[in-house]
């Protein structure tokens, strides 16, 4: 028997080990195994080229535990080694890996947050003694046992092993008991090795017989070794590709849109499929479906900061050997190759849409309602896809047509120009809510689109300035009255005076109702003759203001606290205002004429008094004259609230008012409680 010791001078290595990793010992299994299937494969290339006789199907790794010895054992029928390789690969290089490692991190311990791998060294994480029996595949060699205790510390024996490979004995220690736990271990495997490419045998298949469970002859194998992202993409139908969907993701039982096979081999090796699933609403309980695979290695699906924001919404995954498994975190986010690698996926995810828009027109229509917020997120966030995504965003119309951004300017450039040239794109965002001013729009020969979705608002704001070539402006449907929506040169015209139309005004307000949150504003405007008596609008700006609040918060949150300001807009060209008018007319006539008189008297005098007052400095003017003045404010605020009550108390009396008001507000779902109880009596007096 040979001793020695290790050649390190780091003596307290095995503590460092332990303290590193603590975060995320788990991974020593992966270290373990991925060597096990490493000296398999090896073995395989050999035994292809006819320089190992061995029977290369017979290849696997298994993994077993042994409760009452307190081991956990690796297996594997590969290479193997001889006792030249044991001392130079695990005593001198694995060991000189290890501590390089150490070295390399040990200012960095708070960033390491697991995914590395210290190779065979990370047994001692979770283990006081590891042992090593390896025969190699050469002929004739000589088994081994190494054997080493956690200090630098090892033995090296000659083994009666018969077989080629080697077994990784791990005495598990007290405080790690847990990876003895036999469904911890499979758990682990799981994560882990589901992909690796030689099989892996934890124990036996179980099945029940007699109301029990017993164990078959057949292994359990854990892998599926020739994952799909590994297969040519031509092999692959869309079966298969749902098939393994389901593999990566057990418990998600929604069906993918469709899928993007990914194989690249250069600048950088990579493969992958990548899945775009139903996303719906739910951005963030989607996230962080993308699993990271190295050579069929898992290393993490927290893949944020190494691909797109925005790709992180997509399921599936990569497979790299360039994305380098050994490092923290922060490193993988800074490296090179890694961030061409997230460029590069971007590229491909929107040429794939592109592809569909040009190839599959039907196919990507029939998915974009599930599709469109994650294209649209892609677009917020990333300006590269922003751009591509422009040639295949689409837009649907209130009737279910969808049309590219440039199909859809082409649609309208003709009726929805407005005086200024601005091309005025009008939308819904609830169809129901809306259907008054969607009809009403779209009897003028307008389009609308249906925006519905949670990120249109910031999506139209950004459209809105990058579509900057053709002045493009998104409205609303009901943010206004048709003719102010989309303003063209021959408006129609208002045939009121400027009295009835304040006195109208004057009227209508008197009679709104009140409500939490809302704030009514009046306006007499020049509709056409067939259009409603009375819309109800809200102002376009504010109300993006608002939403763009309740999205992001923080700073915003100021216009999310500001009420609803709502328009009640009064046709002046309808037959039931102008005979409104008249009514008014008729009836205040008496009362109202005089109050007129009076402050157009007052008005007078108070410009004779601005007049004198012009060229002098305040103290020049005559205190008589300021009192005067002070005197006339009053008296014609005075007249003004008793025009108004003369108003209110005829609107009061002439049920139309109310009628017309509750009629605008229920046409847009704003009549409740009371007020519809109120507007259902008067309605029913009315009809008497
Ligand atoms: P790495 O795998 O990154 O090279 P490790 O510390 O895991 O580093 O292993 C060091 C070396 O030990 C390997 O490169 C390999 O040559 C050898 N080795 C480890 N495990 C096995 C095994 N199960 N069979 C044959 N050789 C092995």
């Amino acid at each position: 028997m040979a001793s020695g010791k290790i050649g390190v001078s780091t003596k307290d290595l095995f503590p460092i080990i332990k303290k590193f990793l603590y975060s995320d010992h788990d991974i020593f299994l992966r270290e373990i195994v991925a060597n096990a299937v490493d000296a398999s494969q090896k073995l395989k290339v050999l035994a292809q080229r006819g320089e190992a006789n061995a029977n290369v199907e017979e290849l696997v790794v298994r993994v077993s535990v042994n409760k009452d010895a307190g081991t956990l054992t690796v297996s594997d029928n590969g290479i193997g080694m001889t006792r030249d390789e044991v001392e130079k690969y695990i005593n001198q290089i694995a060991f000189s890996g290890a501590e390089e490692f150490l070295e390399k991190h040990k200012d960095d311990a708070a960033t390491i947050i697991g995914h590395f791998g210290l190779g065979f060294y990370s047994s001692f994480m979770v283990s006081d003694k590891v042992e090593l029996l390896t025969k190699s595949y050469r002929e004739g060699s000589q088994a081994v046992r190494w054997s080493c205790t956690g200090d630098p510390e090892y033995t090296l024996e000659d083994d009666t092993r018969a077989e080629r490979g080697t077994d990784v004995i791990m005495h598990v220690t007290e405080e790690e008991k847990e990876f003895l736990d036999e469904q911890k271990i499979e758990a682990l495997l799981q994560k882990y090795c589901k992909f690796l490419p030689i099989k892996i045998a934890f124990g036996k298949k179980k099945e029940w017989k007699d109301g029990k469970q017993v164990e078959t002859s057949e292994d359990n194998i854990i892998n599926n070794t020739e994952p799909a992202w590994t297969k040519k993409p031509a092999d692959l139908n869309d079966e298969d590709y749902k098939k393994f969907y389901h593999e990566l993701y057990p418990n998600q039982f929604e069906e993918p849109l469709f899928n993007i096979h990914l194989n690249v081999d250069y600048p950088f090796n990579l493969t992958g499929i990548l899945y775009f699933p139903k996303i719906k609403n739910q951005i963030d309980v989607n996230r962080n479906k993308i699993q990271l695979y190295c050579n069929q290695v898992f290393v993490t699906d927290q893949v944020e900061g190494i691909v797109p924001d925005f790709l992180t919404l997509l399921h599936g995954v990569i497979d790299s050997p360039d994305i380098p498994l050994n490092v923290s975190r922060s490193y993988l986010q800074s490296d090179g190759n890694v961030k061409k690698i997230s460029s590069h996926i971007t590229k491909k995810v929107s040429d794939r849409l592109e592809d569909m828009f040009k190839k599959e027109r039907t196919t990507l229509e029939e998915k974009w309602d599930d599709l469109k917020i994650f294209i649209q997120y892609g677009m917020l966030t990333d300006e590269k896809f922003a751009e591509r995504a422009q040639k295949f965003l689409l837009f649907k119309n209130v009737d279910g047509k969808y049309f590219s951004i440039d199909e859809y300017k082409e649609l309208i450039k003709a009726n929805q120009t407005d005086k200024n040239d601005n091309l005025v794109v009008l939308y819904a965002n609830d169809k129901e809510a809306q259907f008054t001013a969607i009809q009403s729009a779209q009897n003028k020969g307008y389009d609308v689109l249906l925006m519905d979705g949670q990120l249109e608002t910031p999506l139209m704001n950004q459209l809105e300035q990058k579509l900057s070539d053709s002045k493009i402006r998104f409205t609303r449907v009901d943010s206004d009255v048709i003719d102010k929506l989309i303003e063209k040169e021959n408006a129609a015209q208002l045939t009121l005076t400027t009295r009835q139309k304040g006195d109208l005004e004057e009227a209508v307000r008197s009679q709104l109702p009140k409500m939490d949150k809302i704030n009514f504003t009046v306006s007499v405007e020049a509709l056409g003759a067939d259009d409603m008596p009375v819309v109800v609008t809200q102002n376009e700006w504010m109300r993006r203001m608002k939403e763009m609040s309740q999205l992001q918060g923080g700073a915003m949150s100021f216009y999310g606290e500001m009420p609803d300001s709502i328009n009640i807009v009064v046709n002046g060209n309808h037959a039931l205002t102008t005979k409104l008018v008249s009514d008014i007319e008729a009836k205040t006539k008496v009362q109202l004429d005089p109050v007129y008189a009076d402050i157009d008297a007052k008005s007078a005098r108070k410009g004779e008094l601005n007049k004198a007052k012009e060229g002098k400095k305040d103290e020049e003017v005559p205190q008589a004259e300021k009192d005067e003045m002070e005197t006339l404010n009053k008296d014609i605020d005075g007249l003004n609230a008793k025009k108004q009550e003369i108003l209110k108390s005829f609107a009061g009396e002439e049920k139309l008012v109310g009628q017309l008001i509750d009629l605008a507000l229920l046409s847009n779902n704003m009549l409740r409680g009371e007020a519809l109880t109120n507007f259902i009596k008067r309605s029913i007096e009315m009809m008497k």
